[in-house]
């Protein structure tokens, strides 16, 4: 089976590279709101829509125009008309669903635009070095070897924190076929709030709290920097920015080292993990205000305590946690199975009665059979079983 993956690496320009390429940025970010624009305007005034063809026919005269834009790969260019065609079918997609806010294609703003993607990159990087159309040879860290019998699809250089990054995606045949019927070992895990996950066989992974830890010392710096704007004092600005970016940056490590070391621990015990099919999305989901016909007022219905709620559920990174799974798993011919999370944690997995609770209940106590348990354990055992039925061994 084609699977398509993304290896990431650290990169050194020179300066003047570095320089070269944050050029780049600055004229990509100019194209693609001059872009965003015209789509804007030409509804406005005629009601007429601007595809992405007519944009991309657009590139060559530009290049006539601005004869700076010759600096920067065709493709690349093309790619940030991808990206805005991209922004607005996310757009009508939402707006469709109705699910969440629209949230319409931005403007991009100074330092908002971190990254190009060169769309057909074909190249595979030597030892120490990638070749790079229009800027040369950068300097690269080749920690690991693409596989073999993959091809590479793009690349995309990035810079974040004040470091530089190539991402190669490609695209092959890299999974070992599992083989159906075969696991001995199964786990079923239930993935919560107070533990990361709690698994069918009663281990659990404390939630991570990098993010709440770390915000405090976030929140001091924003307050500072405020102030730095208000006076305009832009070096104090700018440093107090770089500050923050660090911060997020290390987060964002920390965050992303504990999913592949928990996906890793997680699949060295078994063969078939089975887990619920979560819709994230829609728990991250504020809900809307209700309003108090009499007054006029609204009345709290818990946002604030859901918003507590969201925030540790993205910390926890279920999301980001669950895609790593996939393509850890498939990489090792492993087998997941996602259940409908219907009931999983209000069944009793000893005989099967309902026992409701409310989610502040830790303790999973059936009157009927005398099971006790820790709810997530017990939730866990229903989603091994539910998973165990959806393959047909149970
Ligand atoms: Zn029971």
């Amino acid at each position: 089976m084609n699977t398509t993956m993304a290896y990431k690496y650290r990169m050194y320009p020179t300066k003047s590279q570095a320089s070269r390429l944050e050029n780049q940025f600055s004229m990509c970010r100019h194209l693609y709101n001059w872009n965003l624009e015209e789509r804007i305007n030409a509804y406005k005034e005629h009601g007429k829509t601007v595809s992405y063809n007519q944009q991309q026919n657009a590139l060559p005269g530009l290049k006539k125009e601005r004869p700076w834009f010759k600096s920067v790969h065709s493709q690349v260019l093309q790619d940030v008309l991808r990206r805005l065609d991209r922004a607005y079918d996310a757009f009508f997609r939402r707006v469709k669903q109705g699910t969440e806010a629209p949230g319409f294609p931005r403007i991009k703003h100074f330092g908002e635009w971190n990254s190009i993607t060169y769309p057909q990159y074909k190249e595979i990087p030597a030892v120490d070095h990638i070749k790079v159309s229009k800027i040369g040879d950068i300097k690269i860290r080749y920690h690991r070897d693409i596989p073999n019998n993959t091809k590479i699809k793009t690349l995309t250089i990035s810079k974040e924190a004040g470091k530089w990054f190539a991402c190669f995606s490609f695209e092959g045949v890299i999974s070992n076929e599992p083989k159906p019927g075969a696991f001995t070992r199964t786990l079923g895990i239930d993935m919560g709030l107070i533990d990361f996950w709690y698994d069918s066989n009663g281990y659990s992974v404390p939630a991570p709290k990098h993010l709440r830890k770390s915000e405090k010392a976030l929140k001091k710096l924003q307050r500072k920097l405020f102030p730095a704007k208000a006076e305009q004092d832009w070096p104090r600005f700018r440093k107090l920015k770089k500050a923050l970016n660090k911060r997020h940056y290390r987060i964002k490590c920390q965050r992303n080292d504990f999913l592949q070391k928990s996906v890793n621990e997680l699949l060295d015990k078994a063969d078939l993990v089975c887990f619920e099919d979560l819709k994230i999305k829609n728990m991250l989901r504020r809900p809307k205000p209700k309003q108090n016909k009499k007054t006029g007022g609204f009345l709290p219905n818990g946002a604030s305590a859901k918003a507590g709620l969201n925030k540790s559920i993205s910390d926890a990174g279920w999301g980001k946690f669950l895609s790593i799974l996939k393509y850890k798993a498939h990489g090792l011919g492993k087998e997941l199975a996602a259940v409908k999370p219907h009931y999983t944690s209000q069944k009793c997995s000893g005989c099967g009665e309902m026992v409701k609770k409310a989610l502040s209940v830790r303790t999973h106590k059936c009157l009927h059979c005398g099971l006790v348990l820790n709810r997530d354990h017990n939730a866990a055992i229903n989603i091994l079983r539910l998973g165990l039925q959806s393959q047909g061994l149970a």
